[in-house]
């Protein structure tokens, strides 16, 4: 079962939701041998996102499952804004990711981090207790690459399993999910999300686990997923169950 329920039909705007698109990312899905395939775009597409029309072009594909989620940019606060976003939709999943802290985005340049100025074990401490918060919201299906702070290649000094214990915690008990994100291989970091200790973590906390490519065009779709999959089962990792 290879599934990955995390990918970006719209990218950033580069292509529109037409048949002809989809059916791109839908014979990928297929190529890669899934039997699943969530997209979730960012929610500031979210009026450009065609969901009857991908439900539709997917009874082409009578062998793969298409669902029709949403990734959200989860701000402390937010909480009501988004639940609302949520209601209005009616998505079959949502993805609740962790982009930003204190206004700077960290996954565009290493400058925005820097400016918080935070030595990195207080950096990932914030960070996690900005994911902890989006895990006790309730909002999501799935918390979205829960260690993104590494982008830049920025470690803590700190056992990166301690101070995302609260984080793993808040998951746990909100009976919420994280995923394998392969996407990370691909930026200056170099590894999926989240990192091995924090992925051993989370099975040791039986928290349920799904993968995803993060894909932004038809050809990242399934990346890696097939590795992500088997990294999974040697953890005896507990996967999610759509
Ligand atoms: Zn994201
Ligand atoms: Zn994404």
């Amino acid at each position: 079962m290879l599934i990955d329920t995390h990918v970006h039909l719209l990218g950033h705007r580069d292509r529109p939701a037409t048949r002809e698109n989809i059916r791109l990312f839908l014979d990928a899905a297929v190529r890669r041998g899934l039997s699943l395939i969530g997209f979730a775009d960012h929610e500031e597409y979210i009026e450009d996102m065609r969901p009857d029309l991908i439900r539709e072009v997917a009874g082409e594909y009578p062998g793969l499952r298409v669902l029709v989620g949403v990734e959200l940019d989860y701000r402390p606060g937010e909480e009501a804004r988004l639940r609302a976003a949520l209601r209005r939709h009616r998505f079959d999943f949502s993805i609740g990711s962790v982009h930003e802290l204190e206004g700077r985005a960290l996954d565009l340049t290493p400058a925005e981090a820097d400016a918080l100025g935070l030595a990195p074990d207080e950096l990932y401490r914030r960070y996690f207790a900005c994911v902890a918060r989006a895990a006790k919201s309730g909002l999501f299906t799935v918390l979205g690459h829960i260690d993104l702070v590494k982008i830049f290649g920025v470690r803590p000094t700190l056992a990166v399993e301690e101070l995302a214990a609260p984080a793993l915690d808040a998951v746990a008990a909100a009976g919420g999910a994280i995923e394998l994100n392969t996407n990370g291989r691909y930026k200056p970091v170099g590894e999926w999300y989240p990192s091995p200790a924090l992925l051993a973590a989370a099975a040791r906390r039986r928290i349920p686990i799904t993968t995803g490519s993060d894909a932004h065009a038809p050809d990242q779709v399934g990346r890696e997923v097939a590795a992500a999959a088997a990294a999974l089962r040697t953890l005896e990792a507990r996967r999610l169950d759509w």
